[in-house]
């Protein structure tokens, strides 16, 4: 197994996606390959924009968000999506729809709305990279890490689950498709949606690693950036 990160600037529009499948696919001839993304872009700070608007009532946070859907959008032009890839993008643009309007109106942005908000933009970006690889004849599945990034949450002071998480993260093992994972989203304890923290997609994708056993993680910070560290270096951030 390896793992392959890609950050928000090698997935910025449809011509570098295109790149980054193709990349995807030159490793999965050799190996097998799990696949880390980040948002499309700036998606990341635009939904921070969007949030920092709809918390003094400013309705500027429309645009924000505008932009984000007209990116997902112009990405999503030019794919077959299957229903289930339809289904999730509709439902992630309403959820955000209907939690930036309660920011709003509430004039609140907590923690836990916060980081669900923010981590939509990989969910995006996840679901439509799947898409692209199987739109263009390779077999992958998405998987959310949500389920398998664990972290503990004392007083707001988060911690990655290492073990717990590795545990979770066995049962991805048993596929045989390209694996595409959104990074930077994971849960508590609890279940409550939370992320690793602005940038933390490189965390994720070392964990992944790690509990994967992967014999390498190469990270691409855009298509023609690229580094690989050793899986084994995993450190808490
Ligand atoms: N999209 C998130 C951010 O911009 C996570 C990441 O890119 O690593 O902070
Ligand atoms: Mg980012």
């Amino acid at each position: 197994m390896i793992v392959l990160k890609f950050g928000g600037s090698s997935v910025a529009d449809s011509e570098r996606l295109d790149k980054v499948a193709n990349i995807i696919k030159s490793h999965a001839v050799n190996d097998r390959v799990t696949v880390v993304v980040s948002a499309f872009g700036n998606t990341t700070n635009l939904l921070t924009t969007a949030l920092q608007s709809a918390s003094i009532q400013d309705k500027e946070y429309l645009d924000s968000l505008e932009s984000v859907f007209a990116k997902v959008d112009a990405i999503s032009t030019g794919l077959e999506l299957s229903e289930a890839t339809t289904k999730g993008i509709t439902r992630y643009k309403e959820e955000l729809t209907k939690m930036l309007e309660g920011v709003f109106l509430t004039r609140e942005a907590g923690p836990r709305i916060t980081d669900k908000i923010l981590g939509t933009g990989e969910l995006f970006s996840s679901l439509l990279l799947a898409e692209k690889l199987n739109n263009s004849g390779s077999k992958a599945i998405w998987k959310n890490s949500y389920n398998f990034i664990q972290v503990s949450d004392e007083n707001g002071e988060k911690k990655v689950m290492q073990k717990p998480s590795y545990r979770l993260m066995q049962s991805l093992l048993e596929h045989e498709e390209i694996l595409v994972l959104p990074g930077f989203i994971a849960s508590t304890e609890n279940g409550v949606p939370t992320t690793l923290g602005r940038g933390g997609s490189d965390f994720s994708a070392a964990l992944f690693s790690a509990g994967l056993e992967a014999k390498e993680l190469y990270v691409y910070t855009d298509v023609s950036g690229i580094y690989t560290a050793d899986p084994r270096l995993v450190k808490q951030a």
